[in-house]
């Protein structure tokens, strides 16, 4: 079996914002050796301003520097483009060189990658992650790897930098994991903020709903860390966009259509987000689809 990869080895690194950032910086900070590149320039420049790395001129070049390439991209569609596109990453790379992609991508396009590439001789991981920046600064991720289980353990010292990891099962079974996790992590953020608007309009304290709900049964990560850290604040800072949510239900929707399984509640929650997210905009945080749910109850106040 091909060796595991180790310190100094080059990793390649694709999409510097607000996770690969972070993720890229505990990989550099255990040793390893990077090679750099996003599609915003400046984002290349600010990462290179405070870590040592290579910034290739294209992603061929990068794909000929190093013998695992990791991509954090908005969604599959940039993935796909990066890594088969021309003058893309795998038009450089040697023979024995494994991909991994730990964007939130869709299960069955990644599947169809994953063959492909496996054709060429290059193994696809999917390994998505959840956590948000908080964990990926500390390197306490979950990381919810799909693929080939010999693969997954020559790159397992690298995920092991970024967080824990699980092996899912197949290729594309990571990114399923992903999306319905994030199905019910936008499901109990978005029930908790009706329970929490609609007590509000009763008259109870927010701030104590929200402690009273975490010794009790109601309680979720949204009322854990969302409510008390972005929300009751108003920082609405979370470095998660909601147009990213918004695109993670429409994964699990896509995933629980295709096998099968009931929806009724999932397909209402990506409508929901997909509602929300035209009215504040991609970029906004997701954390803000509280304000939206609050600007549906302004004015309907029953007597
Ligand atoms: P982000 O928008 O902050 O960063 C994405 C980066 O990719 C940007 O710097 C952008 O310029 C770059 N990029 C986009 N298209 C590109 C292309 N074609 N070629 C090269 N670079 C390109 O997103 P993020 O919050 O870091 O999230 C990345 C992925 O991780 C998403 O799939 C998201 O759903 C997932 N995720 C995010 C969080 C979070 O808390 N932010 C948590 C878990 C998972």
């Amino acid at each position: 079996m091909a060796s595991s990869f180790a310190p100094p080895d080059r990793i390649g690194f694709i999409g510097l914002g607000n996770m690969g950032v972070p993720m890229a910086r505990r990989l550099a900070g255990a040793g390893y050796a990077l090679a750099v590149a996003d599609r915003n320039p400046d984002a290349v420049k600010r990462f290179a301003a405070e870590v040592r790395c290579e910034q290739p001129a294209d992603l061929k070049t990068l794909g000929s520097l190093c013998r695992v390439v990791i991509t954090m991209l908005p969604e599959g569609k940039a993935v796909r483009d990066v890594l088969t596109g021309p003058r893309g990453v795998v038009a450089g790379l040697k023979p024995g060189s494994v991909l991994i992609d730990m964007t939130s991508a869709s299960p069955v396009s990644t599947r169809e990658l994953g063959e492909e590439l496996a054709k060429q001789g290059f193994p696809l991981i999917d390994a998505p992650v959840s956590g948000g920046v908080k964990k990926a600064v500390e390197g306490t991720l979950s990381i919810m790897a799909g693929g080939d289980a010999a693969v997954l353990e020559r790159v397992r010292p690298i995920l092991d930098v970024m967080g824990k990891v699980f092996h899912t099962g197949a290729s594309g079974s990571g990114h399923a994991m992903k999306s319905l996790n994030n199905y019910l992590s936008a499901a109990t953020l978005t029930a908790s903020a009706e329970a929490i608007i609609a007590g509000a309009k009763f008259g109870l304290d927010p701030k104590l709903m929200v402690d009273i709900l975490n010794v009790s049964t109601g309680r979720s990560n949204s009322t854990e860390y969302k409510y008390p850290v972005f929300i009751l604040p108003g920082t609405f800072n979370s470095g998660f966009a909601l147009g990213l949510m918004a695109k993670d239900l429409r994964l699990a929707l896509e995933l629980a259509k295709s096998t099968g399984a009931p929806h009724m509640l999932l397909e209402e929650c990506a409508h929901t987000w997909a509602e929300a997210e035209t009215q504040l905009g991609f970029g906004a945080d997701h954390t803000e689809v509280v304000k939206y749910l609050e600007s549906l109850a302004d004015g309907k106040a029953k007597d």
